[in-house]
């Protein structure tokens, strides 16, 4: 197997700490708001990197943080006049909830900042004391230039890192580039007690001790976002090369940005979704194809045409699983040696740096299969029930029975597409007594219509 990794740039062959063992930790939310759709990126990629190491056989713990406090988290609260413990704990209920929605799992551990806030404390007080971390006025920063490999993931150099910072100009820091590990607090803002003040740790900090923590000083995977690589991860990185002098990590994964007009989603430039607003919209389970219809590194553009297409792929490997009954088979008695190959396709893809664009394409060469006459019942049935198992793995399929009872057939489908297009005529000839209640008729038969700017979509009614 094969990874891409940060850290060298290239894809390294995979091998575990302790064999049979994988260790992996991404950086999870700051609970504020309701996460985006290009949050949900990482969320549901790591998901499914879990999803296949398990598949292997592996034994996979994984952590994601809850950063529950943050700059961001105590503006919202003085926004609302309610406490930051209010904020943080009504957005992690929501995490929780959307990804149980999209179908992710959650992760072994999840540990907030707020509990881990003394051992936050006791590494920077080991930092300091070995000379790599120094107090300034009740604040205390991380001396870059006392790790020689400092810039060495996100590939940065000192120099250029110094003249960059510069523009910030921090006196109190010793090298423009060092980073805060410890801040002291402002008047209003939640604080704790430390050696150097009253404050509260630094989000590179928090990372740094509760994976470690969890996992050991050196564990697999460590993941996120690729805006994460630097600063976060060249920070938290520096601070586990000081303590020990070992990597915190073995493969750096990242994954590429959701874009929505070539521009990065995100909320400080307010061009983003909330993944509960548009899963509203759409199945989660079409949300789930539309990010693995995609290398995890590339670029993806929040592209509701592409989200449509997603919506009929899935739409026929469900047709697929009515058309053998699938309900109603032994699926331990099928016989799926004829496609073996097929799943040998899916892994070899998978095994390529979590190739999901091409194994899905191994999913689409089943549903063929599984769809023509020419093969036998018996071959049909094997080549659906490999596809039901191998779009498990992609965390697909889950609620087998009753999206079989809601979904429709194809026929049906063209039915109501050719309905949209006559009530798109009447609305054309101004005629809305009938749009509307071709509508209304659609909604009787549960069929709900939203008019979007791409066009109208359907689904059916929750
Ligand atoms: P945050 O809550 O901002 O720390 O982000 C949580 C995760 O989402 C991190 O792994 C980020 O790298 C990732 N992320 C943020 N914006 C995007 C985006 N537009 N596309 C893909 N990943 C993103
Ligand atoms: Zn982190």
């Amino acid at each position: 197997m094969r990874v891409y990794n940060t850290m060298t740039r290239k894809k390294d062959e995979f091998v575990p700490v302790n064999a049979g063992k994988i260790n992996m930790y991404a950086c999870g939310p700051t609970v504020y708001n309701y996460f985006h759709i290009g949050n949900a990126r990482p969320f549901l990629f790591f998901d499914v990197v879990r999803r296949y190491f398990t598949y292997l056989g592996y034994d996979v713990t994984y952590v994601q943080n809850i950063t529950d406090i943050d700059d961001k988290i105590i503006e919202q609260a003085n926004q609302e006049g309610s406490s930051f413990e209010d904020i943080a704990k009504r957005y992690t209920q929501a995490f929780f909830d959307d990804l149980k929605l999209l179908n992710i799992n959650p992760a072994d551990y999840n540990p907030k900042a707020t509990e881990y806030i003394q051992q936050m404390i006791e590494l920077i007080d080991i930092l300091v004391k070995k000379g790599n971390a120094y107090e300034a006025n009740g604040d205390v920063y991380f001396a870059v230039e006392s790790i020689p490999t400092y810039g060495k993931l996100s590939g940065k150099n000192l120099e250029d890192l110094q003249a960059g910072a510069r523009v910030e100009a921090n006196t109190q820091k010793k090298n423009p580039a060092d980073f805060t590990l410890w801040k002291k607090a402002k008047e209003g803002e939640p604080k704790w007690d430390s050696p150097w003040g009253e404050g509260r740790p630094g989000w590179h900090t928090e990372c740094v001790v509760m994976s470690r923590k969890m996992l050991g000083q050196t564990f697999d995977i460590h993941g996120g976002g690729v805006d994460l690589v630097f600063p976060h991860h060249e920070n938290e990185l520096a601070q586990a090369y000081a303590l020990d002098g070992r990597p915190l990590a073995n493969y750096w994964m990242h994954n590429g940005f959701l874009n929505i007009d070539g521009n990065k989603m995100s909320k400080s430039l307010n061009n983003f979704f909330t993944t509960r607003d548009i899963m509203k919209k759409y199945d989660p389970e079409v949300i789930r194809f539309f990010f693995l219809s995609k290398h995890y590194r590339s670029p993806i553009d929040f592209n509701e045409d592409i989200i449509i297409e997603s919506k009929k792929a899935l739409a026929n490997f469900y047709s697929v699983f009515k058309e053998v009954d699938i309900l109603n088979l032994e699926l331990d008695s099928i016989d799926k040696s004829a496609f073996i190959s097929t799943v040998e396709a899916f892994k070899e893809a998978m095994d390529d740096d979590f190739n999901t664009a091409k194994a899905l394409a191994s999913l689409f060469d089943l549903a063929k299969e599984a769809k023509a006459k020419k093969n036998s019942i018996e071959v049909r049935q094997a080549a659906a029930v490999t596809l039901l198992e191998l779009g498990k793995v992609l965390g697909f399929f889950s609620n087998l029975e009753k999206t079989l009872e809601t979904s429709v057939d194809q026929h049906a489908e063209k039915l109501i597409e050719l309905l949209i297009s006559y009530r798109l005529d009447a609305k054309k000839e101004k005629n809305y007594a009938l749009s509307d209640k071709i509508r209304k008729d659609l909604l009787e038969l549960g069929i709900e219509l939203q008019d979007t700017p791409q066009g109208t979509i359907w689904k059916i009614k929750d």
